[in-house]
């Protein structure tokens, strides 16, 4: 790949890894050709961007703002367009290289699309993982796409394991920083304000993983997504809270040898990973100095104050559609949170009732994974409804 221009979409571009990605790619321009950029409503800064780095084409889910991309985009030979079939269309022009940053399962549609292709697709999309996993990695074996992670943790897995073979490995563990309200009482907890749970102690992030991860179920779906990135058990896998954020994930392999992926707390090291993956490029991102930093702390997860987490492994447990009825309740819980219409312990309550609220068969295409995400988001507005403060 030496000296090659490699084409890379971005699918999320206006989001918090979207423009990190863009952030990256502005330090080595004259490495990449943009083919597509995408957005959901912020058409304005969908055009800004698409015109800063030329590409082929901008792509804004909500139709309703197409007319102001267009005018946005006037005078530019960016083309413009629409609608989740055109986020499909543009992921099968094949890049070289996406970036599946959509936040939520509709970014599902488009990654399978890219995956499609053959090519590499970087992912920080999680829900489309958790909620159509099995698809996935089917697709990718069957494209032979390559599938890079993108969240911090599974990027540092998959980093440990370079060198190293997956039947080897004894454990996993997934580090979690706890969220801000690693140390609050429940009492305390059922009184916080959506401006409280998007403000993250470590990292800078969009609002929906910020919220999740502040009732840790960002923790329970990235158990799902490592159940199916590193194929050695969900028994295997383990979670282990580290507030400061510095061990993004560890690997213990069969002699008891533990390899860990450390760095500061910045989405853009493990994007640089994967966009320069299998080299590694420059970044501007502040070094590790542990002499600073000074202890690193640990400590076991609290599942009654974070019922997420268990709710997340009894889902990949029961499997089939479960993962996709957690996420999709999910979202909605925490898009209700997010406008006021419940309480923050209410966004675990409201994923727990819907995924006992029925059971689904065993799903066997894209379609039951749909039907199922639409059922439970059905479901999950009829508890809010029922929950509205
Ligand atoms: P943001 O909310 O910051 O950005 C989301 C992006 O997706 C925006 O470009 C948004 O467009 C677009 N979008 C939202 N809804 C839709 C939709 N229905 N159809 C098409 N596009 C849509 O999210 P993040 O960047 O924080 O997260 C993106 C993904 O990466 C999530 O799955 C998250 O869990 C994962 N992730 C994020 C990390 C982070 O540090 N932020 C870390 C690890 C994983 P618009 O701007 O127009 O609304």
């Amino acid at each position: 790949m030496a000296g090659s221009v490699r084409t890379v979409s971005i699918f999320g571009a206006t989001g918090s890894v979207g423009t990190s990605t863009l952030d990256l790619i502005r330090l080595e321009p004259e490495k990449y050709r943009v083919i597509a950029l995408t957005a959901n409503g912020n058409a304005l800064e969908l055009a800004r961007l698409a015109k800063e780095f030329d590409a082929e084409i901008a792509v804004i889910a909500d139709a309703a703002q197409y007319q102001i991309l267009k005018e946005a985009l006037g005078g530019s030979s960016v083309e413009a367009a629409c609608g989740a079939e055109s986020l499909v269309e543009a992921a099968a022009r094949g890049a070289d290289w996406t970036m599946a940053a959509i936040v939520g399962c509709a970014g599902l549609p488009p990654t399978l699309a890219a995956l499609a292709c053959g090519k590499t697709v970087a992912l920080a999309n999680k829900e489309a993982l958790v909620s159509a996993g099995e698809l996935m990695i089917a697709e990718a074996t069957r494209s032979g796409a390559t599938l890079l992670p993108v969240d911090s943790e599974h990027n540092a897995i998959f980093q440990c394991l370079q060198g190293g073979h997956i039947d080897q490995v004894r454990k996993i563990t997934l580090t979690a920083s706890g969220g801000p309200f690693r140390t609050w009482s429940l009492d305390r907890m059922a009184a916080v304000t959506p401006e409280q749970a998007v403000a993250h102690p470590n990292w800078d992030m969009g609002a929906k993983i910020s919220v999740d991860s502040a009732t840790l179920m960002n923790k329970g779906l990235e158990l799902i997504e490592a159940f199916h990135l590193f194929p050695v058990g969900l028994a295997n896998i383990d979670i282990l809270v580290h507030p400061q954020s510095v061990i993004h994930s560890m690997v213990e392999y069969r002699d008891r040898s533990t390899l860990a992926q450390l760095g500061s707390p910045d989405m853009r090291i493990p994007i640089a990973s994967s966009l320069a993956w299998p080299d590694r490029m420059e970044t501007e991102c502040k070094p590790l100095d542990l002499a600073e930093i000074g202890n690193l702390d640990f400590e076991a997860p609290d599942y009654d104050r974070f019922p997420a987490l268990q709710l997340a492994r009894s889902a990949i447990e029961d499997g089939g559609v479960k993962p996709a009825i957690l996420n999709a309740a999910n979202e909605v819980a925490v898009a209700a949170f997010l406008k006021g219409a419940v309480q923050f312990l209410d966004i675990t309550e409201i994923v727990s009732r819907v995924l006992s609220s029925y059971s689904p068969p065993q799903p066997v295409s894209l379609a039951d994974i749909f039907a199922a995400d639409e059922e439970a988001r059905c479901r999950a507005d009829l508890v809010v409804e029922e929950m509205k403060v």
